[in-house]
């Protein structure tokens, strides 16, 4: 489980203790540094390291870094908004030590997800880390709902060099394919040791769809150590095809045209234990409040979109009829529904049923796009949204008459109208608040705005390897 309780200076009880005592095993294990991470608003992974030996100071007085990085992009540069991106202040960053994960496929270093606060010890209003942990208590506090969720990972392998920041395949076998599973045996499998090693209980491991990809699942945690979760396994598969000569890229789309790299999001409410989501009188067993969550999540999808699918690239990935769902629709187990309902297997429903939310790709920061869909799906719990009527099937088939009728929308099919559509969104810019919604807004257009005049496969070259 997460603490949701926020870093304070000087350590919370017990915090600095722990950390010295940790810090000594750690070192008897052969770790020399640790790496202190966090996703930016751009969906860049950013770090800090420290020696092992400054994990306490650490957890007692965090590690400095500037909050200019809220509003930076995938390529380095920085915009602003009314209160970030300027050169002044600092931030604190407080690794989380029950999230800690010696890292098997870096030897020498441990891995902590980062919460940062001010210099003056508030909580610090861009930290994504922290806006999902507030979303996680308040679903608490006002709905007594708690959540357990899953980010699924697909990436391609690439051989490494490669001319020209090209993608070249690393495999060649067909999609699912037995051959492609055999060509990198070796790296799969240090791949699986590792995650073993770091505690990542690994679902399933295989070939994908389009040229080169894998896809990788996990179990279900709590909100905030399910983003942890998805940001070390990127860690971790990036480290192991290192050692293995390949490079890997999670980009929403490796290059212009065919299938893209998702990152569904899987969710499931709970209350006192008990799943929402199976054993009620709704449709697939789905409890009243189960329907009026997944109501909630398709009504505001277009606006949710600039937070799951948040990089220009992404808009490469959102088209029709490749499983990216990008269709306002609900099915039970519909793969180009973008709410997709997962009932389970007769007799395992009731651990397992849980709702994937698919149009979400891993440019996305993760701590942001579960945050927003909690309270999107949270909106229609508390107004007893109606859920639609189901479709199954491919909705790209409905002449644009037939799909309005059915009330069966397109997600925006660019960043700028993304954008458009979340500017308006009270409920996701409420649960941000203020100078989060605005970093939110300022990045994308930052990052439309970079890309502008350049055709898709340039778009596509310029973000293959930055995520
Ligand atoms: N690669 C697809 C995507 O872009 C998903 C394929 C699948 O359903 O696993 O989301
Ligand atoms: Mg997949």
């Amino acid at each position: 489980m997460t603490t949701l309780a926020d870093p304070v200076p000087g350590g919370r009880p017990g915090d600095v203790q722990r950390a010295t005592a940790l810090a000594a095993e750690l070192t008897g294990r052969g770790v020399h540094g640790i790496v202190l991470a966090y996703v930016d608003t751009a969906g860049i992974g950013r770090v800090k390291t420290v020696p092992a030996a400054r994990l306490a100071a650490a957890a007692a007085w965090g590690v400095g870094m500037s909050p200019v990085f809220d509003t930076f992009l995938a390529n380095d540069s920085i915009v602003t908004t009314d209160v970030l991106g300027s050169p002044d202040g600092d931030l604190r960053l407080y690794p989380d030590l029950d999230h800690l994960a010696v890292l098997a496929g870096q030897p020498g270093w441990a891995w902590a997800p980062v919460d940062r606060i001010t210099q003056e010890g508030e909580r610090h209003p861009g930290c994504a880390r922290t806006f999902l942990r507030r979303m996680v208590t308040d679903a608490a506090e006002r709905h007594g709902i708690a959540f357990r969720a899953a980010v699924e990972t697909e990436w391609a392998v690439g051989l490494d060099p490669a001319p020209d920041g090209e993608f070249v395949p690393a495999v060649s076998g067909p999609a699912y394919g037995a051959i492609r599973q055999v060509e990198l045996s070796e790296y799969t499998a240090d791949l699986l040791a590792a995650c073993a090693v770091q505690g990542i209980d690994v679902e399933q491991l295989h070939p994908e769809y389009a040229a080169g990809q894998f896809e990788l699942s996990v179990g279900a945690l709590d909100p905030v150590a399910a983003a942890d979760r998805s940001v070390l396994v990127r860690q971790t598969i990036r480290a192991v095809a290192q050692r293995h000569g390949l490079r890997v890229s999670f980009a929403p789309t490796v290059s212009a045209e065919g299938v893209g790299n998702g990152g569904h999001l899987h969710l499931s409410a709970w209350r006192d234990g008990v799943n929402l989501h199976a054993g009620g009188p709704g449709r697939y067993g789905m409890t009243a409040e189960a329907e009026s969550f997944a109501a909630g999540i398709l009504a505001h999808l277009p606006a949710l979109t600039a937070v799951t699918a948040p990089s220009p690239a992404s808009y490469l990935r959102l088209k029709p009829s490749r499983w990216a769902g990008v269709f306002t629709v609900w099915g039970r187990e519909t793969r180009e529904a973008a709410v997709r309902v997962v009932t389970g297997t007769a007799g395992h429903q009731r651990q397992s049923a849980n709702l994937e939310v698919k149009p979400v790709d891993l440019a996305a920061n993760p701590y942001l796009a579960l945050g927003c869909v909690i309270a999107a799906g949270l909106d229609g719990v508390t107004s007893a949204a109606a859920l639609p009527e189901e479709i199954t099937g491919d909705p790209a088939r409905f002449a644009a008459e037939e799909a309005a009728a059915r009330g069966v929308r397109r997600l925006p099919v660019s960043l700028p109208e993304a954008v458009a559509e979340f500017r308006t969104d009270e409920v996701l810019r409420a649960a941000l608040g203020p100078v989060l919604a605005d970093a939110v807004t300022a990045v994308r257009l930052g990052e439309a705005a970079a890309v502008d005049g350049l055709d898709d496969a340039r778009v596509a070259a310029a973000y293959r390897w930055k995520y």
